[in-house]
């Protein structure tokens, strides 16, 4: 990655606008300008040689090029950082909605449906809302792939796993963190969770941490080693600036890996640099022959939309084109959360 101009967002208005990667004094800045709210400048990486050095291959993309649909405001937990906010008063949009959004918002070879939420598992419809998306699918003559992104806690319900798997859920993407955050029970039916997918042959796409604190990573990496292959990527990805997020100082990706590298230094594990495949946000390494990806989000004053011209796409925002999903919930995050008028 080298000094060059990008497209970037006015933190405020959240139009485009023009920007450019500068270096100086041995840390690389986004600098841009709105017409409108004038002239701003944000540290985006305080390691230049480690942000030159990021190089992607979008020939070994791995992400779902698929499209991400918001299907439930409700959740069954209430963590520090939500980059959603959840509301539990909500009333779920209707299947026909959803199935409608399906058919005629997504372009034709749209890859993998992925229901997001908050928390799609707390709707009592989940396998009634899948069996409808799949005959929408079919219809459409297009593959009929639905994942699920799930904070993993009813997955700890086998029977109620067993339903989904029988509805035609293809995979399940889980967000997990480090055990203190939510408690040990709540940890340990995420993990019951997973092992339950496995026995009722639910894919298990990716296992992911948000980290509060870079001193549990080391746990974090400690619990990934003896999931081992139970999921085919593990993820770690610091809080970032969007939804709901304590005041707490901002990560830089180079220090997240340098940070895990020295853990695995520590301990005699083998580190496999991968080339990434998608964007600047994202690290990829094998840890003993365990794929990781190491990610740091950018938010609304750093965000580089060069950088994201890849899946999930989704239109969380009425009136607003199709997009990738960080950006869509930074624009979520201004006008559902925050309502402003964009
Ligand atoms: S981060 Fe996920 S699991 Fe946690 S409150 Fe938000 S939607 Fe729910
Ligand atoms: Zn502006």
């Amino acid at each position: 990655m080298n000094d060059t101009k990008t497209i970037s967002l006015c933190h405020t208005c959240y139009r485009h606008i023009p920007a450019e990667r500068i270096t100086k004094n041995n840390a690389v800045y986004l600098n841009k300008t709105c017409p409108e709210h004038g002239h701003t400048e944000y540290l985006v990486e305080t390691d230049v040689e480690f942000y030159n050095s990021l190089i992607y291959d979008k020939a070994g993309y791995t992400i779902p090029d698929g499209v991400l649909i918001e299907v439930t405001d409700k959740c069954n937990l209430n963590c520090p950082h939500c980059y959603h906010r959840p509301d539990n008063r909500t009333l779920d949009k209707p299947i026909n909605i959803i199935c409608s959004q399906v058919e005629n918002r997504l372009h034709s070879d749209a890859g993998v449906v992925i229901l997001a939420g908050a928390e799609p598992t707390v709707r009592k419809d989940l396998p009634e809302l899948i069996t409808q998306i799949r005959n929408t699918l079919r219809k459409c003559n297009r593959k009929e792939d639905i994942a699920i992104l799930t904070n993993g806690v009813k997955f700890s319900d086998r029977n109620w796993t067993r339903q989904i798997a029988e509805a035609g859920i293809t995979a399940v993407m889980i967000g997990m963190n480090h055990c203190s955050y939510q408690g040990k029970k709540i940890h340990e039916k995420q993990l019951i969770g997973i092992d339950n997918c496995i026995k009722e042959g639910i894919f298990v796409y990716y296992v992911g941490y948000t980290l509060e604190h870079l001193d549990h990573m080391e746990e974090v990496l400690e619990e990934i080693q003896s999931l081992g292959n139970k999921s085919w990527q593990y993820r770690i990805r610091a809080g970032s600036d969007i939804g709901r997020s304590p005041d707490e100082p901002k990560f830089f990706l180079s220090r997240h890996v340098a940070k895990i590298k020295e853990i695995c230094e520590r301990k005699g594990w083998t580190w496999e640099k991968k080339t990434a495949d998608d964007n600047l946000y994202h690290y990829m390494v094998n840890i003993n022959g365990i794929p990781h990806r190491i990610i740091q989000w950018s938010d609304p004053k750093t965000i580089d939309l060069e950088q994201l011209q890849c899946g999930p796409w989704c239109d969380f925002v009425p009136g607003k084109p199709v997009t990738n999903f960080l950006h869509q919930i930074m624009l979520r995050d201004a006008v559902v959360n925050e309502g402003k008028l964009l």
